[in-house]
């Protein structure tokens, strides 16, 4: 028997079947307008599972946006697939055996930020705020991190018991402990200077009040600060910006005093997440594809500092990429979003929160901004990687 034979012996290709009247009438009215066309093939090709096309890991991988959410959902969450880890929450929640309205939040995080010092803030600080954050926008109350330390032969003793000191220091102020770690040495030139890994463990009521599931059309769209101080500030920390701005500090800070207000005054916040690498419109993202909304923010009322501006600018990104490492969006029921305003802004984390857009139920898995100029464009994730090692 030839291949010809098989061949001949499959069935015959399938005869396209007539579309309805309606389906023929919005297939017209798809041709006549091009721009419809257009955010119809993206909603396409944003459904489609991502598949890792790299042979090997570049900077971009690990900025926060298009590439990291690849790697995530393609390598990892493919090979090690559970439904937790599936989930791709801030932070994973845990059966308590014997308890049904308590879970076990778990989060981790690692940190390589450039210079480990800047304005504001250093790696130390960072490595706890950053987890103390995963844990308090799932609304879970943090009770103990581990912390493991990868130090480079040749690194000064004084400095890294400054980063520890500091560390100590940012715990106290999340009031909870490093009740374990670990400390690995590689040889000199293996690793720069010193990276933390921080594991935090928490306790969460359960249903949880902040899950993506429960974010609808309708909701609002709330942001508990400027944006993009962290970035910035780590940016001309490094000298890759050529600006000088004496004011900008990193908005490094615990969010858990902020989130409990929110839970402790009742407001129906429906999801939360901290907006850290790929900054609010990468988080944005997440939502509405999480989600299946879209999100339409206004441009005019984004809170963003001029310096911080300058300095998207002269990077040629918008500042909505810029990382924060003491912001978080808040997704929330329209009829408490004023009331969520208030209780953030009587809060000096949430002194600048701001209003920015609102749910809507299509095109799913897209965001788009209202510009000062009355037009709409659409925001992507974070693509590539501008601001390397910023966290
Ligand atoms: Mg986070």
């Amino acid at each position: 028997m030839t291949d010809t034979d098989v061949t001949s012996e499959s069935p015959p290709p399938e005869v396209p079947v007539a579309g309805s009247g309606a389906a023929i009438r919005a297939a017209a009215a798809r041709i006549a307008d091009p721009e419809q066309r257009v955010l119809e093939r993206i909603e396409e090709m944003r459904k489609r599972k991502p598949r890792m096309r790299d042979d090997a890991i570049t900077m971009s991988h690990g900025a926060g946006g298009k590439s990291s959410h690849t790697l995530i959902t393609a390598l990892f969450a493919d090979v090690l697939s559970n439904p937790v880890l599936d989930q791709l929450g801030d932070q994973a929640v845990l059966p308590i055996p014997g308890v049904d309205n308590l879970g076990l939040a778990v989060t981790t995080d690692s940190f390589v930020v450039s210079p480990l010092f800047f304005p504001g803030g250093d790696i130390g600080e960072l490595a706890i705020n950053g987890t103390v954050n995963d844990l308090a926008v799932g609304g879970a109350t943090p009770v103990g991190i581990a912390a493991a330390f990868i130090l480079e032969e040749g690194l000064d003793v004084e400095l890294l018991r400054k980063v520890v000191v500091s560390l100590r220091a940012a715990a106290d102020r999340a009031g909870v402990s490093v009740v374990t770690g670990d400390t690995k040495v590689v040889p000199r030139g293996k690793a720069d200077k010193l990276f933390i890994t921080t594991t935090g463990v928490g306790i969460v009521e359960l249903p949880q009040r902040s899950a993506m599931a429960r974010v609808r059309a309708g909701d609002v769209v709330l942001v508990s600060g400027a944006l993009g101080d962290h970035g910035a500030t780590v940016m001309l920390a490094r000298g890759d910006v050529d600006l000088e701005a004496e004011s900008l500090r990193s908005d490094t800070m615990p969010l858990h005093g902020l989130t409990k207000a929110l839970f402790d005054e009742d407001i129906d916040v429906h999801f939360m997440r901290d907006a850290t690498r790929g900054g609010v419109a990468t988080v944005l993202n997440e939502i509405a594809q999480g989600a299946g909304v879209a999100i339409s923010m206004n441009e005019d009322s984004l809170p963003i500092h001029d310096v911080v501006r300058g300095v998207a600018e002269i990077l040629g990104i918008e500042a909505l990429y810029i990382a924060n490492e003491g912001k978080l969006v808040a997704i929330v029921a329209e009829g408490d979003a004023e009331r969520a305003l208030q209780v953030m802004r009587s809060r000096p984390e949430g002194a600048e929160a701001a209003i920015i857009g609102t749910v809507l139920p299509e095109p799913e898995g897209m965001v788009f901004i209202e510009t000062v100029f009355g037009g709409t464009r659409v925001v992507d994730m974070l693509q590539g990687d501008p601001l390397p090692r910023i966290c």
